[in-house]
């Protein structure tokens, strides 16, 4: 939850300062996705695989290890982890072996990837340039990359996390896609409070898995982040619901929703403020059932890493993006 913490911070120091706190944490930031963007250019360069494949296997990994324990946290500006008995081979007694030579003998993974002789899996050079030998090993093109990811990850789940960054990074052909809004319009007339974990009376679910934000039928509903529309359609307690999948790795849950904008289906980009659909009431009972509630939207958010998906408190990342774009529209009404 490291991000949480930092965007947390965002927002505690632009209560006071605005805008050179925000700017001072951009510049940093900024640095970062340059450094990594250099890195993603010079395996592009060398395999012949596009950028984006390895900016998505990276933000998902770098992801995966900020809500795990059992993993070790990236020293340099990567986030993939290769495991010691991938990075030395299956079959080298040496786990923690950097040389190149005795690893490619035991079929390992690790190669020396900025020429200094050792083949260190926590540089990011070697790290990045090992990763795209063995992608490259299985082909350049977007179906044998998705084979190399299979048959690396193991986990069909994953795969399609993996791609569907690649989507994303694809069309808009930056890092810098951390931009989030409120689900709803901030001039509509809306109300929330934090109902974390209550006990729910609609429906016999044991813990409430969100925050409903209570509005009129029909307020615009809109995508807080940039994603993947995962899943729209029908299910028995969300009613109408739509599920996009961001580019850290977590799933946000938009449920009891009136309806859905004529466009939108499974596979679309969406950004932040894209609308998807309306405020409803539908839910609890079979397709189409409404009215057993008052009107709101539901909004969860699910984090996958590595393994599985568990639910998290959206309510502070909902107050914290309310405020952030309050900020921002002033910021805009000054210029
Ligand atoms: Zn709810």
């Amino acid at each position: 939850m490291y991000q949480f913490v930092v965007l947390t911070l965002i927002a505690l120091f632009t209560f006071t300062t605005p805008l050179t706190a925000l700017a001072q944490t951009s510049t940093d930031q900024d640095k970062i996705y340059q450094q990594r963007m250099e890195l993603y250019k010079k395996a592009e360069a060398v395999s012949l695989i596009p950028w984006y494949y390895f900016a998505a296997i990276d933000q998902y990994e770098r992801n995966v290890r900020q809500v795990r324990r059992d993993l070790p946290k990236p020293k340099g500006v990567l986030g993939i982890y290769i495991k010691p008995e991938i990075w030395a081979g299956p079959l080298n007694k040496a786990e923690n072996d950097t040389n190149p030579f005795t690893i490619s003998q035991f079929g390992g993974l690790g190669i020396d990837g900025n020429g200094d002789g050792v083949a260190d899996p926590t540089n990011d050079e070697d790290i990045i340039f090992s990763m795209a030998r063995f992608l490259q090993s299985y082909g350049t093109d977007h179906q044998h990359i998705k084979m190399a990811l299979w048959n690396y990850y193991q986990r069909s789940k994953t795969v399609d996390l993996i791609l569907g960054k690649v989507k994303i990074y694809k069309k808009y052909q930056t890092l810098k896609l951390d931009g989030h809004v409120f689900p709803l319009p901030l001039y509509s007339n809306y109300s929330y409070k934090n109902t974390w974990g209550s006990a729910r009376g609609w429906g016999g679910r044991r813990i409430h898995e969100g925050t409903d934000i209570f509005a009129s039928y029909g307020v615009p509903v809109r995508s807080t982040c940039y994603g993947i529309v995962e899943l729209k359609g029908w299910n028995k307690y969300g009613g109408w619901r739509v599920g996009i999948r961001d580019i850290n790795n977590t799933y946000h849950y938009f449920a009891h929703l009136n309806g859905f904008v004529s466009d939108l289906r499974e596979g679309q980009i969406v950004e932040p403020g894209t609308i998807i659909g309306s405020v409803g009431s539908s839910g609890y009972g079979p397709p189409g059932t409404a009215g057993k509630f008052p009107p709101h939207l539901h909004y969860g958010m699910y984090k996958d890493n590595g393994y599985t998906e568990w639910s998290f408190d959206p309510y502070p990342h909902l107050k914290m993006w309310e405020r952030m774009e309050k900020i921002k529209k002033k910021q805009r009404g000054r210029k």
